[in-house]
């Protein structure tokens, strides 16, 4: 049934040539058990390894059934392997992360036997080579001989038609070498067996025919045979391994070495987990960057106002040189010479309205405009103000002292109200503690420091009977309802042609045309960082100044305002400047007192500087717009370290990632070289490339999730201990913060890298001729 025809396999290294098989012609019969003696290095591993398809002849012919393998392709010799050759070698070469089992059922599963007849098969063969008892052991848990009978199991239990024997009792004792030459004896009843021995003793006794081999030749054969078989019908099921065989023996073989997976998962999430923290401190520091940053901006915006101080005007100091005149030079100081009066236009308006809404959401418009605001309590009708300044001992109207003394016009603080109402502002920088956040323009609130303290002028000024330290309830505080009463309401002409401030009664309370506010809630500082964003008092949108200009522009007052030379109230003669004040108090005037710009970071302010720079461009000196930076020495410091932080941060997480890069290939390679062995034997059994391949690939896709999974977990446990660490040295809370994304794409990341690490190793491998792989210890 196999002939072998001046079959040659020469091995070339370096300049020698060894002539392992030097033209072999011998024929086969269906059923006997022949024996192949010779010294070592004849050449008799070669030839069986030749015959079981494991090396491939350099020329002659094999035939099987009277067919040619001169045409086999890779997958016809793997089927041969498994359907028709089983082999039992010296070594046993028994997998040694597998279960008896396992490993004699292993043939049938890389053909895909169903796992009922594979176990049937499998114990059948077992019970033939006597192992029943021992079927549940592991393989290091057997003798040397008991061994061999698993390695005879497992060549036998696909009922092969071939059985080859390298040396099989190469390694035992003579007692165990007797039962098993009994045993192949036994079995030669059923097929062709053919087996190379070193003990002339044990072949004479067992074999039925002997062949002497010498220098890779026949030199003679007791029992020659000659009958040429025609090509019958020689069929060869196709092998193939499902992934998921190649998942479970990989896991199995992880199983077996726990503390080694352990450690070498370990080793490999190292890199992991150095990237899952720098990834967990650089978000939380830039968290931090940018809270520290908007909130400084928040503090310190770029502000516009009618009146600047012009830097660039301002001359050197001490440049002054002694004189011998005996006169007085008048001369307008430095200051007053550098003050510079903006020219806010419409246009300018519409081009700081066109400011990029990336780099800027939030613009503040204050006016100095007055509010005619009446409070009722206990039945009766009072004015009141949003003003913190102390109207106790003053003996000009309230409101009115306020409007001219400070900048921000009317008291109170003015926020953005942008597109949102202001909503975003406020809940960056402050948290409710009673009632809610603005909904509309006509929601003031009340703000608090973190002590809940606010300013007891505000609360008095609201007309709230308070005194130092009073505590009030929230609820006496949030739903207070206020009316601003428009001026033509408010104001009554006398004969003379002066305006005078009607009653404040409860029908002029209850008047129609009065616009309805009210407390919506108190807020309270998030953060110390937020501190002085907006000072405690109440606080409105930018809206609802808006709104009242819009009622006011021109009403009766503000029309005779305009016109008279003298303030309409007092009849008190006004230069220009006080006149256009007047006007813009009474409501008269849609020019911002001031315009305050919030950029969320350092770099996006400098880009609005550069945009309100390029206004002035061309422009006369007097037409220019000069703002004011208050942020700009702190930025200019913290802008360029936050930047520093960042980098040398990703620079960390990069080498991070190259390192562990490189551990786990090394580690997944060595693996592979480490298992070659298990390699051959595969292949012996007629695994073919891929499944070798997917044997490994299967194993590094397991680690690598494993490693990935483990780094991540390490990473998110470190950042509590990172945290308190930082918390005592920075004072920031929480700063460490993985991101559940960052997690999931790092031990994505982590198998596709051990994949990729273990793919190439296993390729390799899988490439490596199988009888080379067996020979490997
Ligand atoms: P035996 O089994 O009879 O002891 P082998 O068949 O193992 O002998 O080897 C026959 C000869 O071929 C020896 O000289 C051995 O060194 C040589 N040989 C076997 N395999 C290789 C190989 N992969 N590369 C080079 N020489 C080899
Ligand atoms: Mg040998």
């Amino acid at each position: 049934m196999l002939e072998l025809k001046h079959i040659k396999k020469y091995y070339y290294v370096g300049d020698s040539v060894t002539k392992a098989l030097d033209d072999v012609s011998v024929a086969f019969r269906s059923q006997e058990f022949v024996a192949i003696l010779g010294p070592s290095g004849s050449g008799k591993t070669t030839m069986l390894n030749g015959i079981g398809g494991l090396d491939i002849y350099d020329s002659g012919d094999l035939a099987i059934e009277g067919k040619s393998t001169k045409d086999f392709s890779a997958a016809d010799w793997d089927a041969y392997r498994n359907n028709s050759v089983g082999f039992i070698f010296q070594s046993y070469n028994i997998i040694g992360h597998l279960s008896i089992l396992d490993n004699v059922e292993m043939g049938m599963t890389l053909s895909g036997v169903s796992n009922a007849e594979k176990k049937e098969k499998a114990l059948k063969a077992l019970d033939r080579v006597g192992l029943t008892d021992h079927i549940n052991k592991k393989p290091n848990q057997l003798s040397g001989g008991q061994l061999q009978r698993v390695a005879i199991a497992r060549a036998i239990a696909n009922e092969p038609e071939i059985l080859l024997c390298d040396e099989p009792t190469g390694a035992l004792d003579t007692e165990t070498s007797e039962e098993i030459m009994k045993l192949i004896k036994e079995l030669s009843a059923e097929r062709l067996v053919i087996m190379v021995t070193h003990n002339p003793d044990l072949a004479h006794e067992y074999a039925d025919r002997i062949i002497e081999f010498a220098d890779g030749k026949i030199q003679h054969d007791s029992d020659p045979y000659d009958d040429h078989a025609d090509a019958e019908q020689f069929k060869l099921k196709k092998t193939k391994m499902t992934f998921w065989t190649a998942l479970k023996l990989s896991f199995n073989n992880i199983r077996t070495k726990k503390g080694r997976t352990a450690l070498t998962a370990f080793a490999s999430s190292i890199g992991i987990i150095g990237i899952a923290i720098v990834l967990a401190l650089s978000n939380g520091f830039q968290t931090q960057i940018n809270k520290t940053q908007s909130n400084t901006l928040a503090q310190f915006p770029i502000t516009i106002s009618q009146t600047a101080q012009d830097s660039s005007t301002t001359g050197p100091q001490n440049n002054k040189k002694t004189t011998k005149s005996n006169k007085v030079v008048a001369k307008i100081s430095d200051a007053d010479k550098s003050v510079h009066q903006n020219k806010i236009t419409k246009s300018y308006l519409k081009y700081v309205k066109n400011i990029n809404g990336n780099l800027s959401k939030n613009i503040t418009y204050t006016y100095a405009t007055g509010m005619n605001l009446l409070r009722q309590t206990d039945g009766k009708t009072k004015t009141v103000s949003f003003s913190n300044a102390d109207s106790s001992n003053s003996n000009s109207p309230s409101a009115m002292q306020s409007a001219m003394s400070a900048s921000t016009g009317v008291g109170g603080s003015v926020y953005p109200s942008a597109n949102d109402g202001g909503t975003n502002f406020l809940k960056k920088h402050y948290k409710v503690i009673a009632g809610s956040y603005p909904k509309s323009a006509n929601d003031v609130i009340l703000l608090v420091d973190r002590d809940n303290s606010t300013n007891i002028n505000a609360l008095k000024n609201l007309n709230f009977d308070v005194k130092d330290n009073q505590k009030l309830n929230y609820d006496k505080i949030v739903g207070t309802k206020i009316k601003v009463v428009n001026n033509n309401n408010y104001y009554q002409s006398l004969p003379t042609g002066n305006y005078v401030p009607n009653k404040a009664t409860n029908s002029l309370y209850n008047n129609k045309d009065n616009t309805t506010i009210k407390i919506a809630g108190i807020l309270r500082v998030k953060s110390k960082s937020s501190e002085n964003v907006l000072s405690s008092g109440i606080a409105y949108s930018d809206k609802l100044t808006q709104n009242i200009i819009k009622a006011n522009k021109n009403s009766d007052i503000v029309k005779a305002q305009k016109k008279a030379d003298s303030n309409v109230m007092t009849g008190q003669t006004v230069n220009k400047d006080t006149k256009t004040n007047l006007v813009s108090y009474l409501g008269g005037s849609t020019t911002p007192a001031s315009i305050l710009i919030y950029p969320n970071t350092f770099k996006n302010k400098d880009k609005v500087l550069h945009y309100l720079d390029k206004y002035n461009k061309g422009k006369s000196k007097s037409d220019k717009v000069i703002y004011t930076d208050m942020a700009g020495t702190v930025s200019d410091l913290t802008g360029g370290l936050m930047d520093a932080i960042t980098y040398v941060l990703v620079a960390f997480a990069g080498i991070s990632l190259v390192t562990s890069m490189i551990m786990i290939a090394i580690i997944t390679y060595t693996s592979v070289l480490e298992r070659t062995k298990e390699i051959g034997i595969l292949k012996a059994l007629g695994a073919r490339k891929k499944d070798i391949t997917r044997v490994f690939d299967a194993e590094t896709f397991i680690l690598g999730v494993g490693s990935g999974v483990l780094g991540v977990i390490i990473a998110w446990l470190l950042t509590f201990p990172i945290n308190i660490v930082l918390k005592s040295i920075t004072d920031l809370s929480n700063v460490a913060h993985l991101n559940p994304v960052h997690g999931i794409v790092l031990i994505i990341i982590s198998t596709v890298l051990t994949m990729l690490g273990g793919h190439i190793p296993a390729r390799m491998a899988a490439k490596k001729d199988a009888a080379t792989a067996l020979r490997s210890e």
